[in-house]
């Protein structure tokens, strides 16, 4: 495969460079509350967004920034505007058998795009910045950013099941939806 195109932040860790690869393949330990304060990982949690943002990302997963923290953050379209998720130590609880195949791409595989088989509807659990357990019922975009998310703390990538993977250059003619499906 030939060199990977730019990042899509300079932030963001890709698969492409064999020292960032390791990272994002390794499985995230569960968070300790007790191993950061509040304060601390409510301020990661906000650079987390900023920079989820700033890539128009749909998702970041820690890992994607080379930290071995098990947390995520996502943000999703919603009626009139988007809706932000900070998720730690997030578990898939059920899925359901109806599936939904959609091109996905990856904030960490830039310019790579591809068709990914995901749940159309999943229960997430986890916990919220100050430990208490929560429960999500999603469905659409939001159970596939999910499952993407929660795959990249366990260390897997879109690319291990998308089919008819391609590369795309990112350029401002492409559809929205595509851009949105960045994780
Ligand atoms: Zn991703």
């Amino acid at each position: 495969m030939a060199a990977n195109p730019e990042r899509t932040h300079p932030e963001i860790w890709i698969e492409g460079l064999a020292a960032e690869r390791k990272r994002l393949r390794s499985v995230a330990k569960p968070f300790d509350f007790s191993s950061m304060p509040y304060k601390e990982l409510a301020a990661l949690i906000r650079r987390m967004r900023k920079i989820m943002r700033e890539a128009n990302g749909v998702g970041l997963a820690a890992n994607q920034i080379g930290l071995p923290h098990r947390l995520f953050v996502a943000e999703v379209p919603v009626n009139d505007g988007t809706k932000f998720y900070s998720v730690i130590n997030p578990a898939i609880e059920k899925m359901s058998t109806e599936k939904a195949t959609i091109e996905e791409g990856c904030l960490s595989v830039p310019g790579i795009w591809g068709d990914a088989p995901r749940a159309e509807r999943v229960t997430l659990v986890g916990q919220d910045l100050r430990g208490k357990s929560l429960k999500i019922k999603a469905w659409g975009l939001l159970a596939r950013v999910f499952q993407h998310e929660t795959d990249h703390l366990d260390g897997k990538l879109f690319i291990d099941k998308a089919k008819n993977l391609h590369r795309a250059e990112k350029d401002n003619s492409e559809p929205v939806q595509d851009a949105k499906n960045n994780q």
